[in-house]
């Protein structure tokens, strides 16, 4: 079975010790094998922390980001790529500190709504300097993963189509495809079209509901995409992400529209998605 994870902001807030201890624990003791966690500011996770809990419990490590507007490495203004080609690189650099495997997220724009398409020079500029990270995680052993982001929080890459077209571009085998059910509801035709499409390009997947709650209810046919995941031979984490206001960095909350607060059980959220993970890879397995 694939490595099921968790995203540490269904059962935490920040990157300190007691934060990291206490995600892990949570997300060992409901049976998860890896723990993803946001860095939105790199400086702010203890990667010696991150990696004594992972060891401890047994358990592998993502990271994941999205750019702001300071360090947008769409932008056509030099000194705001570059600012953020620093960023990114930051970010690898606190990842393999922490010893993770993937540093995944919105890594080649600002997180958040835009008012226009983006521009070639933009493009050219976000493609450019993830060919860059690219290259450096490779040599600090962290894959990265582009995650596909419906179009209020990111204008560059929001389908499996726009990502194929910019994994091309930057030519670096170390950049993968990063599918998230919750964006795909939004921008793709079908789920398991979208893992087609993808294909050996996919890397990493976040499973959530339209919701953003727990799996087992809402309009995502979940069931579909984890047939198609385990028919296309996906051996990557999927990893359960799911949001509330109750639980959520502020800033993060501010720009993905976290409003609400739906649920407020976190770590009762994480092991009925567990299950539910469980469940229906195994249902799925043994049919095919
Ligand atoms: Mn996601």
């Amino acid at each position: 079975m694939n490595p099921l994870g968790l995203h540490a902001m269904v059962v935490t807030v920040g990157g300190d010790a007691a934060a990291i201890g206490n995600a892990a624990a949570l997300a060992a003791g409901a049976g998860y094998d890896l723990l993803e966690f946001p860095i939105l500011d790199p400086a702010s996770l203890d990667t010696r922390a991150a990696r004594g809990a992972a060891e401890e419990h047994g358990l592998t490590l993502a990271t994941s980001l999205g750019l702001d507007d300071g360090t947008d490495v769409s932008s056509s203004q030099v000194p705001i790529v570059e600012a953020g080609v620093r960023r990114l690189l930051d970010a690898v650099a606190v990842s393999a500190e922490a010893g993770a495997e993937w540093m995944c997220g919105v890594l080649a724009s600002a997180l958040g709504r835009y008012a226009a398409p983006p521009t070639a020079a933009g493009w050219a500029n976000a493609t450019a300097a993830l060919r860059e990270v690219a290259d450096e995680a490779a040599r600090r052993g962290v894959r990265l993963g582009l995650e596909l982001v419906n179009r209020y929080e990111s204008n560059l890459v929001n389908t499996v189509t726009d990502g194929l077209r910019f994994l091309d571009e930057v030519g670096s085998p170390n950049l993968y495809l990063h599918l998230d059910t919750y964006h795909a509801l939004i921008e793709e035709e079908s789920l398991p079209g979208a893992v087609r499409l993808a294909g050996d390009r996919l890397g990493y997947v976040h499973i959530g509901q339209n919701d953003r709650g727990g799996l087992s209810s809402g309009t995502a046919d979940l069931d579909a995409f984890l047939a198609e995941l385990l028919a296309s031979g996906f051996a990557g984490p999927i990893t359960f992400e799911a949001f509330s206001r109750a639980v959520s960095d502020p800033d993060l909350a501010y720009r993905i529209a976290i409003w609400r607060s739906p649920w407020t059980d976190g770590a009762a959220l994480a092991a009925e998605a567990h299950d539910f993970l469980v469940e229906r890879l195994s249902a799925a397995g043994s049919t095919s």
